[in-house]
C-alpha cells in the first residue's frame, strides 16, 4: 500500500483512455457524508483504482479501499473501531439509459460532469458498508452495563413510537 495522496479531481475518461491505476490515500475529511455517520476515525483511506476499457468497451473503474472509523456500539453505547472494505467495478456512463442496460457485474458511475472529485467516488462505496447496527464484536465491557451505572439511562434515545406519537398529535 502506497501512502501517496491521491489526487481530489479526476478526470474519469482521460484516466481510462490511458488505462492509469491509482494507489494511495484519501483524507477522511473530505468525505462529510460519511463524516455525518460516524464519530472518528483513522485520517487516511487507502484506495486502489484501475482505470480501462473492457472487453465490451465499457469504461470501467475497479478498485478497493478500506476505511477504519470509530462508530457508537448499539450495545454498550461506547465507540467500538471498525474496518470498511469495498471493492468495487463501476462502469462510467453518461446517462441513466445507458445505467440500466449495464451487464450485472457493474455498478453505474454516472458522469453529470468532469473532473469529479474522487473522494465522493470512493465514500459512495464506504457508506454501502457502514454496518446498519455496529457492535463490538467482542464482548462489551461489561462496566457500561451495569446496573448501577445511570449512563444508559440518561444517555437513551427517545423511544421512536413515542416521538410518532408526538407527532400524529400535532
Ligand atoms: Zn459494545
Amino acid at each position: 500500500m502506497s501512502n501517496e495522496q491521491l489526487p481530489k479531481k479526476i478526470d474519469p475518461l482521460k484516466l481510462i483512455n490511458h488505462e492509469v491505476s491509482l494507489t494511495g490515500t484519501i483524507n477522511l475529511e473530505d468525505m462529510t457524508r460519511l463524516n455525518a455517520c460516524i464519530e472518528g476515525g483513522d485520517p487516511l483511506v487507502q484506495a486502489d483504482l484501475s482505470f480501462y476499457r473492457d472487453g465490451q468497451r465499457f469504461r470501467v473503474i475497479e478498485g478497493s479501499c478500506s476505511a477504519k472509523v470509530s462508530l457508537v456500539c448499539q450495545r454498550c453505547l461506547e465507540p467500538t473501531d471498525v474496518s470498511l472494505d469495498a471493492e468495487f467495478a463501476l462502469a462510467v456512463v453518461t446517462d441513466d439509459e445507458w445505467a440500466k442496460k449495464l451487464p450485472k457485474r457493474y455498478d453505474a458511475l454516472i458522469l453529470e460532469e468532469s473532473p469529479i472529485l474522487l473522494a465522493e467516488v470512493v465514500e459512495d462505496e464506504l457508506l454501502l458498508c457502514l454496518p446498519s447496527v455496529p457492535k463490538h464484536t467482542h464482548e462489551c465491557d461489561i462496566a457500561n452495563l451495569d446496573f448501577e451505572n445511570p449512563k444508559l439511562e440518561t444517555e437513551a434515545k427517545p423511544n421512536p413510537f413515542e416521538v410518532l406519537a408526538e407527532l400524529k398529535k400535532k
